[in-house]
C-alpha cells in the first residue's frame, strides 16, 4: 500500500460549473480565471477541461506561457499586468492581454516601442482600493493610452467588487455607479463580477463575467446565504486509514495534547496533513468522512498525520479504508470555515507531495457527478 494521498481532480465538474457560469452570465462572455495553478487543481488540467470559456485569466507571465506553450489560442488576461519592462515583450509575443493598473505601467508602455500593439484592459478603482486608477483620471489615461502606438485600438475597462460574497452590502451598487461614471462615456467593453458578481449580482455583469473559485464548485457567498449555486466540487482530497488504536479515557491524543478523550475510544490515524496542505489550525470537530462516513478530526494537526474519532463507526472501518477531507459528499466550505478560512485558501494550499489524479468522468463530457 503506497501512501495514497490524493487529490482527485473532476474534469466533468469543471465543465458543470462553468456551464452553470454560462448560464448565469446570460450571453455575456466568461474569462475562466486559473489563476494560482488553477486555484490548485493544475493549470493545463484546468484549462483543457475549461476549454470552451471564452478567455484565460491568470496572475503573471509565468502562468501565462505554459498556456499558450500547450496550444490554447484563447485570449488571455494578466490580471496584474506586466511586472518589468522586458515582460512586454514577451508579453507580445505570447500575444497575452493586459491589466493596466497603475501609472508606472502606462509610462512603460508610453516608452516602448513593441513588435505588436498589445490589448489592455484599464482598470479602475472604484472602491476596492488595491489595484486601479480612481474613476476621475480614467479618461485621462484613456486619452493616453488612445496615442500609444504599443496599445491596441480596443480598449477594455474593468473593476473588481470588494464585497460581493454579501448579498445586502450595499457596496457593490456603489462601486458600480463610481465605475458607470468613469467609462460611460468611453467606448468598450466592460466587466466587473468574479463569481460572487456574476451569481449575486446579476445586474453587473456587463460584457464580460470573470468567474473563479465557483468554477472550482465552492460557493463563493458567505454562510448560508442564496442563492445556492448547483455546482460540483471539482477536487476531491483523500487518502486512507493507517492505524486504529484503542485509547483509555483520561489519556490525550497528538502534539500539545489539546484533546482528552472522554471516554475509552477508538482513534483513527489518517496519512494526511499540514505538509499535504491539509489546514494546521482545523480543530477538534472539523468533519472528515470515513470510508463514507462522517466523523470528526480529533487533536492537533500533524504534519503527515491526522487523527480522527472513530467512536460510533468502529464496526464500519477498517485499516486501509479512504478518507475523505473535502470534496464530493465534504463541502470544503465546512472545512474551511471549521479552519478559519476560506475554500480559497484550502484549494490553493494543496501541496505537491500530494498525487494529483483525475476523476473517471474525466474523459466524457459533462455527465452525472461520479459517486
Ligand atoms: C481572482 C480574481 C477573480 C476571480 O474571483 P473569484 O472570487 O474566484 O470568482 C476575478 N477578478 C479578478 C481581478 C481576480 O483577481
Amino acid at each position: 500500500m503506497s501512501r495514497d494521498t490524493r487529490a482527485v481532480i473532476s474534469a466533468g465538474a469543471l465543465r458543470h460549473n462553468l456551464q452553470v457560469a454560462r448560464h448565469a452570465a446570460r450571453g455575456a462572455r466568461v474569462m475562466a480565471v486559473i489563476k494560482s495553478n488553477g486555484y490548485g487543481h493544475g493549470l493545463l488540467r484546468v484549462a483543457r477541461a475549461l476549454s470552451d470559456a471564452d478567455a484565460f485569466a491568470v496572475t503573471c507571465l509565468e502562468e501565462a506561457v505554459p498556456l499558450r506553450e500547450a496550444g490554447y489560442v484563447h485570449p488571455i488576461l494578466l490580471l496584474e499586468g506586466v511586472f518589468e519592462p522586458r515582460e512586454l515583450e514577451i508579453a507580445c509575443r505570447y500575444r497575452l492581454d493586459l491589466v493596466l493598473h497603475s501609472e508606472w505601467q502606462l509610462e512603460l508602455l508610453e516608452s516602448h516601442r513593441l513588435s505588436r500593439s498589445l490589448s489592455v484592459w484599464l482598470k479602475v478603482d472604484s472602491g476596492m482600493h488595491r489595484l486601479g486608477f480612481p474613476p476621475e483620471l480614467v479618461a485621462q489615461v484613456h486619452q493616453r493610452l488612445l496615442n500609444t502606438a504599443s496599445v491596441g485600438p480596443h480598449i477594455r475597462y474593468m473593476t473588481h467588487l470588494a464585497c460581493a460574497d454579501d448579498r445586502n452590502d450595499r457596496r457593490s451598487l456603489q462601486q458600480l455607479e463610481r465605475f458607470s461614471a468613469a467609462v460611460d462615456v468611453l467606448r468598450g467593453e466592460r466587466s466587473l463580477v468574479n463569481s460572487a458578481g456574476l451569481l449575486g449580482w446579476p445586474d453587473l455583469v456587463a460584457d464580460w463575467a470573470r468567474p473563479g473559485i465557483m468554477l472550482y464548485g465552492a460557493s463563493p457567498f458567505i454562510d448560508g446565504q442564496e442563492p445556492k449555486p448547483d455546482l460540483r466540487p471539482a477536487m476531491t482530497l483523500c487518502s486512507r486509514l493507517i492505524a486504529i488504536n484503542q485509547v483509555r479515557k483520561g489519556e490525550t491524543v497528538g502534539y500539545g495534547a489539546t484533546w482528552t478523550c472522554p471516554e475509552d475510544m477508538p482513534v483513527g490515524v489518517v496519512t494526511i496533513g499540514y505538509g499535504d496542505g491539509y489546514p494546521r489550525h482545523a480543530p477538534s470537530g472539523t468533519p472528515v468522512l470515513v470510508n463514507g462516513l462522517e466523523t470528526q478530526l480529533i487533536g492537533r494537526v500533524s504534519m503527515d498525520m491526522i487523527t480522527v474519532d472513530l467512536r460510533g463507526i468502529r464496526d464500519q472501518v477498517s485499516i486501509g479504508d479512504p478518507v475523505t477531507l473535502w470534496g464530493d459528499g465534504l463541502p470544503i466550505e465546512r472545512v474551511a470555515e471549521k479552519a478559519g478560512t476560506i475554500a480559497y485558501e484550502l484549494l490553493c494550499g494543496v501541496t505537491r507531495r500530494v498525487y494529483f489524479e483525475e476523476a473517471r468522468d474525466s474523459h466524457h463530457g459533462p455527465g452525472p457527478y461520479p459517486v
